[in-house]
């Protein structure tokens, strides 16, 4: 298999690594490589930058305003993104709904939401898990009752990440309560503003607000929010999973931490001597590196197919777990690098205090993201859940 790229490629490259020379702002850089949190302002001052420019939805046909790139140019895009420090697009409307919308939606729904994610009208949340039901995400309650041309929602959503920015919320909803589990649910699509709808923050391990509880009562939605067929949510819900799934891998992100990790290693001591020459932890980072590699491959593999036509199936899971746990993998040997600075429980390095952090750069938001990350593993449906679905295809159906 040839693995270098066309001179097409290359000069791509080159395009990519020129704008984000030219206007990928040097304090946000800063505040990623840093590990620091961007802020709502942060994120949608880069989703701006990035509209602009035509290259915000890389995985969007040409038709909706998308760039259509092909598995290699989307590779290199994140790639390079990835080693500028460039903040991650939230991906709740752009790679979640989107594909949704663009597969399921009616063209009104089209032609309303889809301008809307990419102009950042719209910031868009995940109505999925509830209490008692996430793995088991089919056990669903939220229920919604039609009454003339509206739904009635009444419920509550938990874990809904960014929730306290989002200005609109996607769901699965029981809209049906005596059909069999999973074919009694719907897709509604719901203003945050609309009256009845109460957030309430869930502080993280990390010490951060990232997630919130979302409660509903007596929720009015006009039915024509509804995606697709009442009551066949599930399909749609999903085929928004798989592409959830293959995103979380990030590659690119582990690239970067693991120069990151590289770099601390250099610079911090083991008896004497730069850890990074300690043989058990150059092991440590070469296995990763490995990992790594053999991921990416993998991941283009994946990226080629989708972009053939293909959605991705369970190949997406098996990316979720190997991707998570090398991320996770990275985040505690820089933990292990930064030694006794990865001590202080600094949420305050995240969310930027007023000191200088102290230690080599790079350390002082470690133990935030290393305790952050372990939602990797979590989020998007769990690992044992992935290794469940794999298990069950894989294996014809003997799990
Ligand atoms: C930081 C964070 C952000 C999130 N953001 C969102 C969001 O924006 N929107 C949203 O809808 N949801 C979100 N989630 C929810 C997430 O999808 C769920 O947490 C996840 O699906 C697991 O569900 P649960 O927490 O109810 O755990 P449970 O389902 O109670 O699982 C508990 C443990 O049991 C294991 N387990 C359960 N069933 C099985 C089984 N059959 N076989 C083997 N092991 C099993 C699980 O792997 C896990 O280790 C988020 C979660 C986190 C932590």
């Amino acid at each position: 298999m040839d693995l270098s790229y066309t001179p097409e490629e290359q000069a791509f490259r080159e395009e990519v690594q020129h704008f984000l020379d030219e206007k990928l702002p040097k304090e946000m850089s800063d505040a990623v490589r840093e590990g620091r949190s961007l802020g709502k302002e942060g994120h949608e001052r880069w989703h701006a930058i990035l509209n602009e420019q035509g290259w915000l939805a890389p995985n969007w046909p040409r038709e909706f305003g998308g760039c259509e790139w092909n598995a290699v140019q989307r590779h290199i895009f994140e790639e390079e993104c990835c080693r500028a420090h460039a903040p991650r697009i939230v991906p709740f409307g752009l790679t979640m709904l989107a594909p949704v919308l663009q597969k399921f939606g009616s063209k009104e729904q089209q032609d309303y939401y889809l301008p809307k994610i990419l102009s950042g009208e719209h910031w868009w949340c995940q109505g999925y898990s509830e209490p008692g039901a996430g793995s088991d995400l089919a056990s669903l309650k939220t229920k919604a009752v039609r009454d003339g041309d509206h739904y009635i929602v009444n419920g509550q959503k938990t874990w809904t990440t960014l929730g306290q920015h989002a200005n609109w919320i996607f769901c699965l909803v029981r809209t049906d309560p005596d059909a069999k589990q999973q074919e009694g649910i719907s897709f509604l699509l719901i203003d945050m503003d609309t009256p009845g709808i109460e957030v309430r923050p869930i502080i993280l391990l990390d010490g951060t607000h990232e997630v919130n509880e979302v409660w509903f009562t007596d929720v009015k939605v006009p039915v024509e929010n509804l995606v697709g067929e009442e009551n066949k949510g599930w399909t749609y819900a999903k085929y928004l999973l798989t592409h959830e799934r293959t995103n979380i891998a990030g590659v690119g992100f582990s690239q970067a931490g693991l120069d990151a990790v590289k770099r601390l290693a250099r610079v911090q001591m083991h008896k004497g001597r730069p850890l990074i020459e300690n043989p058990y932890f150059a092991a440590r980072m070469a296995q990763a590196e490995i990992d790594l590699m053999a991921m990416s491959t993998t991941n283009l593999r994946i990226i080629s197919a989708a972009a053939s036509g293909q959605a991705p199936g369970v190949e997406s899971s098996m990316l979720k777990v190997k991707g998570t746990e090398i991320r996770q993998e990275i985040n505690d040997m820089a933990r292990r690098a930064a030694g006794v600075y990865a001590m202080p429980f600094a949420s305050e390095a995240v969310e930027g205090g007023n000191e200088p952090p102290v230690g080599p750069e790079g350390t002082a938001a470690v133990a935030a993201q290393y305790f952050n990350n372990r939602k990797l593993s979590i989020f998007g449906g769990s690992n044992e859940i992935q290794k469940n679905i794999i298990a069950k295809v894989k294996m014809g159906g003997r799990a």
